[in-house]
């Protein structure tokens, strides 16, 4: 049976660093971190993820915020918001929780954030420098998380078949660029997959770590995994079983966890790594502005 990767672990001692940070800082008279969270409409899912971001941030000693506004804000009046929290010196990092109402282009808006107060890591700028290896960019903070998943349990990617299945721009396109890297949490040989990939369960077997992003609820069971494969799973899906909501990820877990030599779990799987690097993001953010050392146990 395969090692349970316990990401609410790692991300606890994520934020506890942290935390520890914030304080010695704020004892030495600088402002703590802020970071805002903008909420559109009433989706409840998004009031959950917000909401989890807030009690975060109040737990690291970050000044949080979540502002909310009606779904009928218009295009024109969300950009004048963030444009606000732009010239706001006293906010560093800035969240616009996805999806937006189908009137506001979501392009526009992630293009919007001053791309030092992206900590979501969506801006074309912070894309582009991932692609480049610049480590001055902010990096997505899922696939971030990830890598500081690996380092938290020892794993490492150097020289290794990474499979990473799914392509978008917010997951699977930065997992494999950053695992790629050359770079401490790199320097792996990457392969990406998506729907149009044939033999997928093929390629799938030939991979030392396998990254799942691709929102299908357990599509990859045991026999895509090799033995003692290291199983990175990062699909939430809700489904109905037995009358009952469950949460699943993409991956198959127990039969998976059969095959691999370590797997996250589902729940409890990478979605505090997430969080937890959106408030490393943050931290850096704010010594960067401010010109203070950054915090070095966070680089992965
Ligand atoms: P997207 O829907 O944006 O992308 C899914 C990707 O999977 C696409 O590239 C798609 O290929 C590929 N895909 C879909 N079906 C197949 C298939 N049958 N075979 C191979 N590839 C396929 O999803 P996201 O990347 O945004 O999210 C992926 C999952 O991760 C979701 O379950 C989401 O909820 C979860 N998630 C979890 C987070 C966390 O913090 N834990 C954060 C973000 C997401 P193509 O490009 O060809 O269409």
């Amino acid at each position: 049976m395969a090692i349970i990767l316990d990401c609410s672990i790692a991300a606890a001692s994520i934020r506890t660093e942290i935390a520890e940070a914030v304080s010695k800082s704020v004892a030495q008279g600088n402002r703590p971190p802020g970071l805002v969270a903008i909420l559109v409409g009433e989706d409840g899912a998004s009031q959950t993820y917000v909401g989890a971001k807030k009690t975060a941030c109040d737990e690291v000693g970050f000044a949080g915020d979540v502002r909310r506004f009606a779904a009928d804000i218009t295009e024109t009046e969300l950009l004048a918001e963030i444009e606000k929290i732009n010239q706001d010196e006293t906010i560093d990092g800035l969240i616009v929780q996805l999806p937006l109402p189908k009137h506001i282009s979501e392009e526009k808006v992630t293009q919007a954030i001053l791309p030092a107060k992206d900590v979501d890591g969506f801006h074309d700028i912070n894309m582009g420098k991932l692609a480049k290896g610049d480590e001055s960019g902010v990096k997505p903070a899922t696939p971030y998380g990830i890598t500081l998943l690996m380092k938290h349990y020892g794993i490492d990617a150097s020289g290794k078949h990474v499979v990473v299945v799914g392509r978008s721009n917010i997951v699977g396109r930065p997992m494999s660029m950053l695992l790629s890297a050359a770079a401490p949490y790199g320097n792996a040989t990457v392969t990406l997959c998506h729907s149009r990939t044939k033999d997928l369960g093929e390629v799938c077997r030939r991979a030392d770590i396998l990254v799942a992003a691709v929102g299908r609820p357990e599509m990859i069971t045991g026999e895509w995994v090799k033995p003692g494969a290291t199983v990175i799973d990062v699909g939430i899906n809700r489904i109905e079983r037995d009358g009952k909501v469950k949460l699943v990820g993409d991956v198959h877990f127990e039969s998976a966890a059969r095959k691999a030599g370590a797997i996250t779990p589902v729940p409890g799987g990478v979605g505090p790594m997430t969080i937890a690097c959106l408030l490393a993001n943050t931290l850096t953010a704010c010594c960067r502005a401010h010109n203070l050392p950054e915090p070095k146990g966070l680089t992965a």
